[in-house]
């Protein structure tokens, strides 16, 4: 999974919402762990902005 840094703000609606803690917020980026991702795609549809894509 990755976050398009353009269209993020950072929120960390998608780090609460991963049921595998594959999400990470760094400084000044979402980090994705795939070795932990399951591609369920939840964080996907809970980011507001849209800006999350596999
Ligand atoms: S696809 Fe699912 S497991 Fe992978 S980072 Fe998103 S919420 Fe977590
Ligand atoms: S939910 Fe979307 S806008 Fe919020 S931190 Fe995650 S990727 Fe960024």
């Amino acid at each position: 999974m990755r976050s398009d840094k353009e269209k993020c703000m950072y929120c960390g609606a998608c780090v609460g919402s991963c049921p595998k803690n594959a999400i990470y917020l760094e400084e000044t980026r979402v980090v994705f762990d795939e070795e932990r991702c399951v591609k369920c795609r939840i964080c996907v549809r809970v980011c507001p902005v849209g800006a999350i894509s596999e």
